[in-house]
């Protein structure tokens, strides 16, 4: 009996072995074609930027959208950021994204804007990588240049991870987006382990409540507590506070009673096309 179990465990064993080997490879040949279709997506143009609107609860209108990017790949579909940012971002491919979303959203701003529209402000989201590299700089203020957008439009959106990380470097970008006056948001708020002090001393104009907080702020009294620590805080500092994933009229009005200025999320609108956010902003929807 016992040579029986001694055998069955190892048969088992190497098959595991080499199932994980098989799924591993699959994983780095996968990593490689989607690496290597980046580099071509930019020049195919086949990324598109969603806009997802930013409601303020006072008024209830749209006073901005978030930019979010989209790649519609010619085998697979639709991918996903959640899939491709981050190898992206280990490859630096992330730099010639980046410089993309800028400009694309910049120059999207400025045509709405010189056509009479009022699209509020816009939302991009930046990565560490590039974050770091300060080359972000360069591009952002060549792209305002080109465009004739007034930086007052613009917000730039960091993680709360990526600023505690490369608190040096992020300090010095954001202060140079501040002097060309870029807007700064801190994306994902609640997720990392930011001090007060920090936040207060970057002189950030907005906060994100992490999407997971707001999920389960019905359900869950501890999320609450959070969200309400981080609308008090916000205001104490005079930072104003977004809710992003409001799914739910309960949650809309939670987050609204505890005084959050904006909020996101599907229960307005999904991130839609560029046609679909101009006819959403002229029909004030909310
Ligand atoms: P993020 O910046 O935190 O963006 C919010 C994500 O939550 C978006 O996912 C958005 O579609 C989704 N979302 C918004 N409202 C709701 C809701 O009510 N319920 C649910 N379940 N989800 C909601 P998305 O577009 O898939 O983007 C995922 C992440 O990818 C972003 O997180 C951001 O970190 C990154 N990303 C997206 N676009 C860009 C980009 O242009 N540049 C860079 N560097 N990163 C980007
Ligand atoms: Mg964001
Ligand atoms: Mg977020
Ligand atoms: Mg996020």
């Amino acid at each position: 009996h016992a040579d029986t179990a001694m055998y069955q465990a190892k048969k088992s064993g190497r098959n595991n072995y080499q199932f994980f080997r098989k799924e591993l490879n699959a994983e780095v040949v996968e990593r490689f074609s989607l690496e290597r279709d980046i580099s071509r997506a930019l020049d195919r143009n086949e990324f598109i930027l969603y806009y997802q609107p930013k409601i303020d609860l006072r008024s209830m209108g749209i006073v901005g959208a978030e930019a979010l990017i989209r790649w519609n790949h010619p085998e697979r579909g639709m991918v996903s950021p959640a899939k491709f940012i981050p190898i992206a971002e280990e490859s630096g491919q992330i730099v010639g994204i980046n410089r993309w979303v800028v400009k694309t959203a910049i120059e999207q701003w400025q045509k709405w804007i010189s056509t009479g529209h009022v699209p509020g402000t816009v939302a991009v989201n930046m990565s560490g990588y590039q974050f770091a590299q300060q080359k972000v700089m360069n591009t952002v203020a060549e792209a305002l240049e080109l465009s004739g957008l007034d930086p007052e439009f613009l917000e730039i959106e960091i993680t709360e991870n990526i600023l505690m990380q490369n608190i040096s470097e992020a300090a010095a970008v954001l202060q140079q987006l501040k002097n060309m006056r870029v807007r700064i948001g801190i994306d994902d708020f609640g997720t990392g382990y930011s001090s007060l002090s920090y936040i207060s001393s970057f002189k950030v104009d907005t906060i994100k409540i992490d999407r997971s907080f707001v999920m389960g702020c019905i359900e869950k009294p501890d999320n609450l507590v959070i969200i309400k620590t981080i609308i008090a805080m916000g205001q104490s500092l005079g930072i104003k506070v977004v809710a992003e994933g409001v799914e739910t009229a309960e949650q809309l009005e939670l987050i609204r009673q505890h005084g959050a200025d904006m909020a996101q999320g599907y229960y307005f609108s999904k991130p839609v096309p560029p046609e679909e956010y101009i006819r959403l902003l002229d029909k004030k929807l909310y």
